[in-house]
């Protein structure tokens, strides 16, 4: 199974694709995530990349479709793989049907979550992330029980560089450029369902699977 996340950055795609891993057993590639460990890793392309993640731009498509280019030849996914945060751009939309056609393969079902600005900026301007042991909390979904510590392991608790409400704003500004055209590549197809980002997550997760079952 091949199913392709759509939709603005704290849309819910990370925390479904959570959720579809323990059903399906499927693989994750998150580009973002990647791109991170290749920042973090300082590698050629963490190197490139880093500057347009941090003010909310979009890494050029040849470095994110390479990355994706490189995981499908790896052959990661026996029983097939989500793709969060690919495809952002109609190109590499374009892009991906042509790596997925040199091996035979095509995508199943592409998800498109649907969510405002305003729902965007609270949930992810309140994200924190323990520095030590990488547990999440928000400042008021899920806040610690001492500010800026971790209940966990009394680690330092971090905002991503990107999570800043003006970062936040702009990345909000760049996916909405762009998700027209992207959303119009599958948006004939019976593989292409909206999903609404605003409703729970057990709420969401429940749509998918009546989707995929
Ligand atoms: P995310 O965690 O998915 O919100 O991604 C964080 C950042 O990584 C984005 O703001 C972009 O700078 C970069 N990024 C992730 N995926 C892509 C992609 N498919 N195309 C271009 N840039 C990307």
């Amino acid at each position: 199974m091949i199913l392709v996340l759509l939709g603005a950055p704290g849309a819910g795609k990370g925390t479904q694709a959570k959720n579809l891993i323990e059903k399906y057993g499927i693989h994750q590639i998150s580009t973002g995530d990647i791109l991170r460990e290749a920042v973090k890793n300082q590698t050629e392309t963490g190197i490139k990349a880093k500057g347009f993640m941090d003010s909310g731009d979009l890494v050029p498509d040849e470095l994110v479709i390479e990355i994706i280019a490189e995981e499908v030849r790896r052959g990661c996914c026996v029983n097939g793989f989500i793709l969060d945060g690919f495809p952002r751009t109609l190109a590499q939309g374009v892009e991906l049907d042509k790596v997925l056609k040199k091996i035979h393969l095509q995508i199943d079902h592409v998800l498109d979550f649907e969510i405002k600005r305003e729902t965007v900026v609270e949930r992810i301007a309140g994200r924190r992330t323990c520095k030590s042991c990488g547990f999440g909390y928000h400042i008021r979904f899920s806040p610690p029980s001492k500010d800026g510590v971790c209940d966990k392991c009394d680690g330092e608790l971090l905002q991503r560089a990107d999570d800043t409400e003006e970062t936040v704003n702009k990345r909000y500004d760049v996916y909405k450029k762009q998700s027209g055209e992207l959303s119009g590549h599958y948006e004939k197809s019976s593989k292409y369902h909206k999903l609404d980002g605003e409703s729970g997550v057990e709420e969401v997760f429940a749509e998918i699977v009546k989707i995929l079952d």
